[in-house]
């Protein structure tokens, strides 16, 4: 057991209000850590690929209480078993994916694969990002009436990651806007649509300031990753 890892997660959980659903990113980091992580707590973990997911999975089948969010680009041949794994995907990026995760959803549920559809975010790129999936705003609201056919899916809300480089008032400020986009979207999505995952590492306590209500950690809790 990791006395570091634990001394650290208590010392953030002590700065985040307890409404704040803490996810720990561990992608990249062994089966040992995610052990000890839920040792002091920790039920929701996030991964970005799916095959490294599974095999966790497979190995933590123990801790039949952890929640398994998914936060990176889903290909479509890899939606299935997306669907079918995780209780939460977070990076439907694009109005393709959606429509295939909304039927792959549907489908899985009346074969009785799983027993809830899944809870979902839309990633936003709220500043222009040519590294990134996700939505430009502009084309999201284009979007916006055939998503909301969408009725296999729990529409809960926004993922945002931001830009490189910008300073703590550029950060804010990009978090308050993809609040002010998430409140403008409810409308048309409905009440659930309240949910904004958004704060990594090195700029979390500015999304919890702006809103946040899921925060995604990964370095912060794990150390630094090897090589992503
Ligand atoms: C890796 C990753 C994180 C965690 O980043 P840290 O800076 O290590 O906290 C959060 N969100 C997404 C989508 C990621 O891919």
């Amino acid at each position: 057991m990791d006395s570091s890892m634990v001394t650290q997660i208590e010392e953030i959980k002590k700065t985040i209000p307890s409404d704040i659903r803490l996810i720990a990113v561990s992608k990249t980091m062994p089966v040992e850590s995610i052990r000890t992580a839920y040792s002091v707590g920790i039920r929701d973990f996030a991964e970005n690929r799916l095959q490294e997911a599974l095999d966790k999975k497979e190995q933590l089948q123990d801790l039949s209480d952890i929640c398994w969010h998914f936060i990176g680009h889903l290909q479509s041949n890899k939606a299935k078993r997306a669907v079918e794994n995780f209780p939460w995907i977070h990076s439907i990026d694009s109005l393709k994916i959606a429509k295939r995760v909304n039927r792959l959803a549907e489908e899985a549920l009346s074969a009785g694969v799983i027993t809830q559809l899944p809870q979902v975010c839309l990633q936003v790129k709220i500043l222009p990002d040519e590294s990134k999936y996700g939505w430009d705003i502009d084309a999201l609201w284009q979007d916006v009436p055939e998503i909301k056919e969408l009725n296999s899916l729990n529409l809960r809300g926004l993922m945002a990651i931001l830009p490189l480089g910008l300073s703590k008032h550029e950060t804010l400020g990009a978090f308050k806007n993809v609040k002010v986009l998430g409140d403008k979207l409810r409308t048309n999505f409905g009440s659930d649509f309240n949910q904004l995952s958004m704060g990594m590492s090195g700029d979390y306590p500015l999304a919890i300031e702006a809103g946040a209500t899921m925060i995604r950690l990964g370095t912060i809790i794990f150390g630094r990753r090897r090589n992503n």
